[in-house]
């Protein structure tokens, strides 16, 4: 069955926007997914059809308001996520995208100004979503940014090259590197491991790889990882010894 994706924004020209090019536009047209848009403005009561007031308590900006946000997410069929994009919310991650991505879709609430007057998130079965740690201008990338993750998922979109289950994250590690021709570029040459033809020691050097890559850049992924298994990376201390 289809991915149902429903997209509550300002800005419904945003849409697919950068999603209607390469696997997820090829999967969009085939029905892997689909897509629908709802103008929050449609849902203003007053003559003005506006949409956001000054903040109560005073200070900078403009909020969305909630009669109005409201009446847009209640004017969506039920039966789905209904994600809010927020930096005050969770920190998306690989197993969020993945559980949504075998779910019944997704609809998709953008904020813009200040953000949203917060008794939305408390009257409505809302969870509040962050793509991480800085502020963008609206939550329409915000929202592209977590399609395209969840889509890449759908079954039939990325073809059968990949399941994707060697990517970073997906094993709680960065992945290894990649390589490819020239074998020789700048004066580098592709580690000889990788052109050995031996892939038994091909999968050992991409494990140790991961394992020494996540423990220099990403500390926080392999103390997790870590306290998950209790074994050290093989090889990584003769490896880096000198550093
Ligand atoms: N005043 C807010 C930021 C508002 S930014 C604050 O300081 O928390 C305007 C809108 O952009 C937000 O309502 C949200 O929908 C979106 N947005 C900004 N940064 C985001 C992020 N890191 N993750 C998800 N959405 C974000």
């Amino acid at each position: 069955m289809a991915f149902p994706v429903t997209i509550l924004t300002l800005y419904p020209e945003m849409f697919p926007g950068p999603l209607g090019a390469s696997i997820a536009g090829r999967g969009l047209r085939e029905g892997l997914w689909s897509l629908d848009t709802v103008q929050i403005r449609d849902f203003a009561t007053d003559r003005h059809r506006s949409v956001d007031h000054t903040p109560a308590g005073g200070g900078a900006g403009m909020v969305m308001r909630a009669d109005v946000v409201a009446a847009a997410i209640d004017s969506v069929p039920p039966g789905r996520p209904v994600l809010a994009m927020t930096p005050r919310g969770a920190t998306l991650t690989q197993a969020r995208v993945r559980a949504l991505a075998s779910g019944p879709g997704v609809t998709i609430l953008c904020g813009r100004f200040e953000g949203i007057d917060q008794r939305v998130f408390e009257a409505r079965d809302i969870e509040e979503v962050s793509i991480g740690d800085y502020i963008l201008s609206g939550g329409e990338m915000a929202a592209l940014t977590l399609l395209d993750a969840c889509i890449r998922l759908l079954p039939g979109v990325m073809g059968a090259a990949s399941s994707g289950d060697d990517e970073s994250f997906e094993t709680g590690l960065l992945e290894y590197p990649h390589y490819t021709r020239p074998v020789t570029w700048e004066g580098r040459t592709i580690p000889q491991v990788l052109r050995s033809g031996d892939h038994a020691r091909i999968d050992a050097w991409r494990k140790q790889q991961a394992e020494i890559d996540t423990r220099l850049r990403r500390p926080d992924l392999w103390e997790r990882h870590e306290g998950a298994r209790v074994q050290p990376p093989s090889g990584a201390r003769q490896k880096n010894g000198n550093e």
